[in-house]
C-alpha cells in the first residue's frame, strides 16, 4: 500500500521543535479474525492459501510498523500474544478485552475468542489508566465490547483519552437500531472515562453515515466530537465554526466521509462502504493528515482480502496535534 497521506508524502519534514512531540498518529483498523476470516467469512475470491495465518501474520505487522503509529487501535483480535509479542519488541504495549461470547469460539480451529485490543509506544506515552465496557443495549449486556485508555505524553505531560470498539455486524433496520443503542452506552461510557480530556474514538462500528448512530456520535453534546477524515480537509476555522444547524452539521460531514474503508465479495456479492471511523475532539486536537485508501485498481478485482492486502477492512491512519487547553486564556497542561 502506497504511503501516501492525502497525495503529501509519507515522509514527513521535519517538525518545528517542540511542535514534533504534540504529534499523535493513530492508527485503526479491523485486523479480520484469523477463525472467522478462514472458516467463517465466505470470502469466496480469495485464494485459501492468502487466508493462512503463516501468510497474514507478516502482512499485519508489517502493515502496522510501516506507519510508524504512536498509537493503535484494533478490532477482530484473535492473536493477541502473537501481536504484544511482536510490537513488544518494537516499543509497544498493549491492552486486549475479548467479546464475552465471540463467534470463533464456536468454530473449531479457533485461537480463543476476539475482541479489541489497543496498544501505545511506551517511549513517548505512558498509561495513565484503562477501562473496559461490555456494550449494553437496553440495560442488557451484548456481545460487544469496547476499551478506553488514558495516555500522558512523556515529554509534555499532557493526557488525552482514546478508546475503541467493534459494534454488531449486519444489515437491516433492527439491527441499525441495535448499532444506534450500543453507540449511545458506548458514549456514556467513555465519557465517564475521559471527561474533559480530548478523545479519540475509533472503531468498526458496522454502520454507513447514513445510520443513526453516526449522527448520534457527532450530535453527542457531551463529547462534542468530529469525524478526522471528514475534516482532514477542511480548514481549521470551517471545523471550529459552530454550525447553526445540528442536522446540518452531521450531513455535512457525511457526505465528506471517503467512499469506502471496507471492499470485500461474498457470495451474496460486493459490499464496498464506509463503517470504520476515527472521531475526535476537534477543539483540542488538529486533524493534520489522514492516509489515503488504496484505489480500485490498486486493490484488484478480486477486492480484499488477497495475498497483498491480510484483511477485508483497510487501516485509517490520522496524525493530530494536542493543543493545549486554555483555562481563563492561560495555556494549562496535564501536570498543572
Ligand atoms: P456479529 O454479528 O457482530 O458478527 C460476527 C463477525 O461476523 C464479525 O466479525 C463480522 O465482521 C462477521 N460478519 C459480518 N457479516 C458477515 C457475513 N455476511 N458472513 C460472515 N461473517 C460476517 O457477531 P456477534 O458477536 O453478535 O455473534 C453472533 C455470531 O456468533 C452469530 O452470527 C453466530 O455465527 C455466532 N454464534 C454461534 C453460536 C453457535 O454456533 N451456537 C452461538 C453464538 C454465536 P465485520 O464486523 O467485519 O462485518
Ligand atoms: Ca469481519
Amino acid at each position: 500500500r502506497c504511503l501516501q497521506l492525502n497525495s503529501v508524502s509519507r515522509v514527513c519534514s521535519a517538525p518545528v521543535e517542540g511542535e514534533a512531540s504534540q504529534n499523535i498518529r493513530l492508527l485503526q483498523w479491523n485486523i479480520l479474525s484469523q477463525t472467522l476470516g478462514q472458516h467463517n467469512d465466505g470470502f469466496v475470491r480469495c485464494p485459501d492459501e492468502a487466508l493462512t495465518w503463516e501468510h497474514r501474520k507478516y502482512l499485519i505487522v508489517q502493515e502496522i510498523l510501516q506507519n510508524q503509529p504512536d498509537v493503535i487501535c484494533l478490532q477482530e483480535v484473535d492473536h493477541f500474544k502473537f501481536l504484544q509479542t511482536v510490537l513488544g519488541s518494537q516499543n509497544y504495549a498493549g491492552i486486549f478485552f475479548p467479546k464475552p461470547d465471540s463467534p470463533c469460539l464456536y468454530i473449531e480451529q479457533n485461537n480463543g475468542p476476539d475482541g479489541c485490543a489497543i496498544f501505545y509506544k511506551r517511549d513517548k506515552l505512558q498509561l495513565q489508566g484503562y477501562d473496559t465496557r461490555i456494550l449494553e443495549v437496553w440495560r442488557v449486556q451484548s456481545n460487544q465490547v469496547a476499551i478506553a485508555a488514558r495516555l500522558r505524553m512523556r515529554s509534555s505531560g499532557r493526557e488525552f483519552c482514546v478508546a475503541t470498539t467493534h459494534l454488531k455486524a449486519r444489515h437491516g433496520a433492527l439491527l441499525a437500531k441495535l448499532r444506534n443503542e450500543q453507540g449511545r452506552d458506548l458514549i456514556r461510557f467513555v465519557k465517564q472515562f475521559a471527561g474533559e480530556t480530548p478523545l479519540l474514538l475509533c472503531g468498526d462500528f458496522n454502520a454507513e453515515p447514513v445510520e443513526p448512530i453516526y449522527a448520534t456520535i457527532l450530535g453527542c453534546d457531551l463529547l462534542r466530537l468530529g469525524s478526522a477524515y471528514a475534516d482532514v480537509k477542511l480548514d481549521r476555522e470551517e471545523i471550529l465554526q459552530p454550525s447553526a444547524d445540528l442536522g446540518e452539521f452531521v450531513s455535512e460531514s457525511m457526505k465528506r466521509e471517503p467512499p469506502y474503508t471496507t471492499w470485500k465479495i461474498r457470495e451474496e456479492g460486493e459490499e464496498c462502504h464506509t463503517i470504520d471511523y476515527v472521531f475526535y475532539t476537534p477543539d483540542r486536537l488538529k486533524i493534520k493528515n489522514c492516509l489515503d485508501f488504496p484505489a480500485g485498481e490498486q486493490i484488484g478485482k478480486n477486492r480484499t482480502p488477497s495475498f497483498q492486502y491480510p484483511s477485508d477492512h483497510f487501516s485509517l491512519v490520522c496524525d493530530f496535534e494536542l493543543l493545549p487547553s486554555m483555562e481563563n486564556g492561560k495555556e494549562s497542561d496535564g501536570e498543572n
